[in-house]
């Protein structure tokens, strides 16, 4: 990050630009003005934001954002932020689960070591593997922007991004849909064929799944807290009571009391148990942890990869896998566990030749439900 000593603050603030951004994307004409800018919205736009068709944005001497005036009602709105009228256009934009295509020039495709790639890269210990062919193709990758937010007695939120080989199904590891130092173009959607709706709804399980497990890791630190503050006010519940109880048993034996003290007090100790019961599960409400999960943006990125047919052969049984090398993070895509759809890189066979990982060999989940 770069700081100026002195910032020349001559453009439109941010809420300006975002204001102008979010008509232009919705389909606004906006048009340069010497005195600012004037937008013609589309009815229905003019209708959500409650405004006219025609507004126009004029900064007022000395000010940094301009305000919008509607000529029709003579009325002006202020552009800063927190203003009503930027809140709403973040609202419906924030609404929207916004689909980016990008489609990926790569100068130089891998073509040959994919074997040395793989037996450097996976383990099969219980099944040997060769590379019968590959070829150049294009394929698809899916990169899934999450929003999540972790909740117990105190709160941590943050940004997850999740990858998968549309085709395959696999996730993919460290790659994000920054794609820096990749030749980019961003066609407009309908330049390019809509995404194969039923490969999506095939990913949402393992969409799913590869969110709980990145979560659990991105919350690992926040949930250890919690579980030693937990452990921590289980064991001072615990002190307290057992001090109590034993402070009530030693009065037991003090001379003179009535016999119906005596069964008042050992009525109050045989409560403590109880007492002691509801604090705890008190506790463990106080800190278990609510977990929220929103996908907010999805990108679609079409790209050139070598396609390998890949053959794995346990005793004289062989089975043909389809890998990729991905040229965005420059390696061969995992393996996809056939139960579960994890990515691995310890592949397993079970006996009917199904590709399962660590969790799911003991008892093959493809196998049980047959
Ligand atoms: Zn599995
Ligand atoms: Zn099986």
């Amino acid at each position: 990050m770069r700081f100026d000593a002195s910032p020349v603050e001559t453009e439109e603030g941010l809420p300006a630009r975002f204001a102008r951004h979010f008509l232009e994307t919705h389909d606004a004409v906006v048009e340069e003005k010497p005195e600012g800018w004037d937008a013609l919205l589309p009815g229905d736009l003019a209708q959500r934001l409650d405004l006219s068709e025609l507004v126009s944005a004029r900064r007022p001497a000395g000010a940094r954002n301009p305000v919008l005036h509607i000529p029709e009602t003579d009325q002006i709105l202020p552009l800063g932020y927190g203003s009503p009228l930027v809140e709403k256009m973040i609202d419906i934009a924030a609404d929207r689960s916004p689909m980016t295509v990008c489609r990926i020039h790569v100068d130089y495709l891998k073509k040959a070591g994919f074997d040395r790639a793989i037996a450097e890269t996976f383990s099969f210990p219980n099944s040997v593997g060769v590379v019968e062919s590959h070829a150049e193709a294009r394929t698809e990758y899916s990169v899934f922007d999450c929003w999540y937010q972790a909740r117990s007695d105190e709160q941590q939120e943050g940004m997850v991004a999740l990858s998968f080989n549309l085709e395959t199904g696999g996730p993919i590891p460290g790659m994000d849909g920054r794609l820096t130092g990749f030749s980019r173009e961003f066609p407009p959607p309908d330049a390019v064929p809509p995404p194969a709706r039923e490969r999506f709804i095939q990913l949402l399980p393992l969409l799913q799944k590869a969110l709980e497990d990145n979560i659990a890791g991105e919350i690992a630190n926040f949930r250890d807290r919690m579980k030693r503050r937990y452990h921590r006010d289980i064991r001072h519940l615990s002190e307290y009571y057992g001090s109590l109880r034993r402070e009530m048993e030693k009065s037991l034996e003090r001379p003179g009391l009535t016999p119906a003290s005596i069964a008042e007090r050992k009525e109050k100790i045989a409560l403590i148990p109880d007492e002691l019961a509801r604090k705890t599960d008190d506790l463990l409400k106080k800190y278990s942890i609510r977990t929220d999960v929103r996908p907010c943006a999805v990108m679609r990125i079409l790209t050139p990869a070598v396609k390998i047919l890949y053959k794995l052969v346990k005793g004289k049984a062989e089975k043909r896998v389809t890998l990729f090398y991905n040229p965005l993070v420059k390696a061969v895509d995992p393996f996809v566990c056939e139960g579960c759809g994890a990515g691995l890189y310890a592949v397993w066979l079970c006996d009917r030749l199904h590709v399962l990982c660590p969790d799911c060999r003991g008892r093959c989940p493809v196998c049980e439900g047959a």
